[in-house]
């Protein structure tokens, strides 16, 4: 009876496709409106018409697929399948039969997930038979085709919900972190200006203080900058042999006072035979910067070392401490932009999730590969990278 009663919303040219065309398209993808009660379709590509006998236009007619195509003893289940999916933003499939303008009982399996893009929320279903003839070896291959597009679609469902998550963190990170040290550089500079302080000692703390969070904020703005250079392709190299013992001792004494401040040992060792790597010399201190920044940073007692060593025709440069550690699924995330393990403790630490990215890139762009090394939470991390060796030719 439903079946009958909603032919009549068919509208324009209703071309009857003989059912020998079915083997030749054996699905179809469409997008629809979430709602709770009907079906609401938007769009629709692939051969729904070539399957089913009816129109496109048919297809998106409000429920006319739910009501006149699957098979009514069906029906009741594919809503609650696709309400269920309207409320949870993972796919799932479902198998069914549907019964084409011809009366033929076909099995289908459809496969939705929700789409979320901003505050539009819609539903992305993909639709293949399961009764192809087998025999065809081309439906079974555009079948397979079908579902590998379907899955990339999903993958890049995910990764787009997630890339829409990490800039709204990322966005939230950053103001903070550029807030933070204006608003204590604002404070300080206040209570200076209105004479709140007892003594000489107490004003060098507060213009300290003031001078401090200077700098931190120009770090930030920094690695923004440099992350939207070096994006932009517009970083050059400068090439050159770097004497690695030196940099090393420079590193050390660099960050001498705030290891001591935390009661960390800090030590810096290369081979006994001095080391020379090719490599832009700023660039390559700024990733060890960058390294022993966060070692130190993330280590509340123990130990960090910085030690460098001839591997094959390159030199591998390990920075390691007894810190917090990395749990292991998170290692690999850490180079993608704006990633920090986890914002609560990262908001503890500070930062803007962008350290290791420059690194990365750096240290690529100077022909090496950097890595992560940790047995996870609580157990040290130890972040190796590699750069080529200066040569001999080289000279
Ligand atoms: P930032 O330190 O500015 O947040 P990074 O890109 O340098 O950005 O680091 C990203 C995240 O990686 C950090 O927020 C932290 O969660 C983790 N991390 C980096 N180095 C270490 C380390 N040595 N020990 C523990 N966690 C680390």
């Amino acid at each position: 009876m439903r079946r009958k009663a909603n032919r009549k919303f068919t509208t324009g040219p209703s071309p009857k496709v003989p059912i020998s065309h079915l083997r030749k398209i054996p699905g179809f993808l469409y997008t629809a409106e979430v709602s709770a009660k009907d079906f609401k379709p938007q769009s629709c590509i692939g051969g729904f018409a070539s399957l089913t006998g009816f129109s496109l236009q048919d297809f998106l007619n409000r429920d006319f697929y739910n009501t006149s195509v699957v098979k009514q003893n069906d029906f009741k289940r594919l809503q609650r399948f696709r309400n269920s999916i309207a409320h949870k933003s993972k796919s799932r499939g479902i198998n069914y039969h549907i019964i084409s303008n011809e009366g033929k009982k076909l099995s289908v399996s459809e496969h939705v997930i929700l789409l979320r893009n901003d505050k539009r929320r819609k539903l992305i279903g993909g639709i293949v038979t399961l009764t192809e003839k087998s025999g065809s070896k081309r439906a079974n291959s555009r079948l397979e085709k079908d579902r590998l597009r379907f899955e990339k679609i999903e993958e890049l469902n995910k990764h787009l919900i997630e890339i829409n998550q990490l800039k709204d963190e990322f966005l939230a990170n950053t103001s903070h972190e550029l807030r933070t040290p204006l608003n204590s550089i604002i404070g300080f500079l206040t209570l200076i200006t209105e004479g709140y302080y007892d003594s000489d000692d107490e004003l060098r703390l507060f213009t300290r203080n003031a001078l401090d969070s200077s700098y931190h904020l120009l770090s930030v703005i920094n690695d923004l900058l440099d992350i939207s250079r070096i994006e932009a392709g517009k970083v050059q190299l400068q090439i050159e042999r770097v004497y690695v013992d030196e940099l090393l001792r420079e590193i050390c004494s660099l960050f001498k006072v705030q290891a001591d401040q935390k009661g960390l040992d800090l030590e810096c060792s290369a081979n006994s035979s001095p080391l020379f790597a090719a490599a832009d010399l700023r660039k390559l201190r700024q990733v060890l910067i960058n390294l022993t920044g966060n070692a130190i940073k993330f280590t509340m007692n123990g130990k960090v070392e910085i030690t460098a060593e001839p591997q094959n025709g390159n030199l591998r440069f390990a920075v390691k401490d007894t810190g917090i550690g990395i749990p292991k699924e998170k290692q690999e995330k850490l180079f993608q932009k704006f990633i920090q393990i986890d914002g609560s403790t990262t908001r503890k630490f500070g930062g803007t999730g962008l350290g290791l990215v420059i690194s990365k890139h750096l240290v690529e762009m100077m022909g090496g590969k950097i890595t992560i090394e940790s047995e996870g939470l609580g157990k040290g991390t130890t972040m190796h990278f590699t750069i080529p060796r200066w040569t001999k030719e080289e000279e």
